[in-house]
């Protein structure tokens, strides 16, 4: 028989309508069977947690994180837009052994938990392509923790240098030749690769899932692109990828396909509703109504698109064409931190400079919404997580009302969006169990945990010295490149981001 758990005396936070309301749950195994009022009867025998002075909200849910940047936090420079972090890349997340990649998903794990979400899209990078032992081992870490993980082995058949047309020749020789010889490999063994991730998925997939992520269009062929939609269709998993993230891929893309990086992926049947597009950013009228008419989820990234100068995504636009959208924090050493009441809270502010039509400004409750059942939806995972509802898991986040952050105490949800860092997380649940409990992780040795990395950061460094000296000694040629083009015009038929004129 399932072991009942009743939580009495919380404030249980709503999104819709918003709000909250003091109520006991009462929980079966890994699953909300009852959400009553205070003091209703429960099972005899039922565990009784008691969270009188405490919120309850559903743990967040991260949609687009990187495992593989864990390990390299603090490494990337500050002033690098997204290309120069993308030609550091190998000097970052190369050399990892089986150890190293379980670590990555430790780190993120517990960061995540103890910030107050309790699942994650986790686009993982392999040099120099997926394997099982590798997903395994990351997949791994999350199920120790406790956090629930859709895992994409992160694959493209470029590199970088393959897929911006033009770049190689602005670095000069010796250099040039050295960034030609790393290669990653054909999209064929990839492909193969990851399928056969896929067809022996070792994991309870109400725990870990499997998808596959085409990283970004331009660094994928278009036989690799097909093969990428075909093995999602076959093993019927989600698909994601970085869409049109920066000014430099939609102009290379309009250079390339001779349309917009969307159109191209429309035409090669990759839209549907289960892929998410990341980012989001540099999209136009057609592209917004293409991705809302096959269903495409969106995910924002705040911190990372404005860390990387990427641009600002036309949320309200999606919205209003009933997109579903979700939230993520992106990697660790992109944002910098897996944090998504950060997230959460910037998603509300950018809308507030994108236009002065406070009307079109996105609520606390708007947001709210996307950093959980949106990116739940977005990882094929709605109607199980998202909620404090009967029937979905019970994955809670119990923040402390007597914290400063809550008094004095108003807007229960308003706090939470526009006041809450973190700091108030007291104890996470996930499917039913206590995974982080007043304030320790039980599921982890954390002390261990920051020696074993500590130990695996310092032998990366050393491995990897020489790549990211290469990546040092080319950086500012590939700086001047993308410099360039983002100077260049970008001809859409509008860009939707720019809120029309006022109307009334
Ligand atoms: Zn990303």
């Amino acid at each position: 028989m399932a072991e009942f758990t009743v939580i009495r005396g919380g404030q249980v936070v709503e999104a819709r309508p918003r709000g909250a309301q003091l109520a006991d749950l009462l929980v079966e195994g890994d699953t909300i069977r009852e959400i009553g009022p205070p003091a209703m009867p429960a099972p005899d025998g039922s565990k009784v947690i008691d969270a009188s002075g405490k919120a309850i909200m559903p743990g967040f849910v991260n949609g687009h994180v990187h495992g593989h940047g864990t390990l390299a936090k603090g490494l990337v420079e500050d002033r690098w837009p997204l290309e120069l972090f993308l030609n550091a890349l190998p000097g970052l997340a190369g050399n990892r052994s089986l150890e190293d990649k379980r670590l990555n998903g430790l780190v993120a794990a517990v960061e995540m938990i103890r910030k107050g979400c309790t699942a994650c899209y986790d686009l993982f990078f392999e040099f120099p392509m997926p394997s099982r032992d590798g997903i395994e081992a990351l997949g791994r870490a999350y199920a120790e923790a406790g956090v629930r993980a859709v895992i994409a082995p992160m694959v493209a058949d470029f590199t970088l240098y393959q897929a911006y047309p033009g770049l190689t020749d602005a670095i000069p020789e010796p250099l040039r030749r050295q960034v030609q010889k790393i290669e990653l490999a054909p999209y064929e063994a990839t492909a193969d690769a990851a399928e056969d991730v896929f067809r022996n998925w070792p994991f309870d997939r109400s725990q870990i899932r499997p998808a596959i992520a085409p990283t970004i269009p331009l660094h994928c062929s278009d036989p690799f692109l097909l093969r990428c939609r075909d093995l999602a269709r076959s093993y019927d998993i989600p698909l994601q990828t970085h869409l049109a993230e920066t000014k430099s891929q939609a102009i290379l893309g309009m250079r390339k396909y001779g349309c917009s990086l969307t159109r191209h992926l429309d035409d090669l049947g990759m839209l549907g509703p289960h892929l998410s597009a990341a980012h989001a950013i540099w999209l136009d009228d057609e592209d917004l109504r293409r991705l809302a008419d096959r269903g495409v989820s969106a995910i924002h990234a705040p911190a990372s698109n404005m860390r990387f100068g990427s641009g600002l995504a036309p949320l309200r636009a999606m919205l209003d064409l009933q997109m579903n959208v979700g939230i993520a924090t992106d990697a660790a050493n992109s944002s910098d931190s897996l944090n998504m009441f950060e997230s959460t809270r910037l998603a509300a502010f950018i809308s507030r400079v994108l236009t002065p039509d406070f009307r079109r400004w996105l609520g606390a409750d708007e947001v709210f919404y996307m950093s959980t059942e949106g990116s739940a939806r977005a990882m094929g995972l709605g109607g199980m997580i998202g909620q404090v509802a009967k029937g979905y898991k019970a994955d809670l986040v119990f923040l402390d009302l007597h914290h400063i952050n809550y008094v004095p105490l108003h807007d229960l949800l308003g706090q939470i969006v526009f006041t809450e860092n973190g700091a108030a997380v007291d104890s996470v649940m996930a499917g039913g169990r206590m995974i982080l409990d007043r304030g320790r992780i039980t599921t982890v040795d954390e002390s261990k945990l920051r020696r074993d990395v500590e130990a695996a950061a310092a032998r990366l460094s050393a491995a990897n010295l020489p790549m990211r000296k290469l990546s040092g000694a080319v950086q500012d040629m590939i700086g001047r490149f993308c410099r360039a083009l983002a100077h260049e015009r970008y001809h859409v038929s509008r860009q939707a981001w720019r809120e029309e004129e006022l109307s009334d």
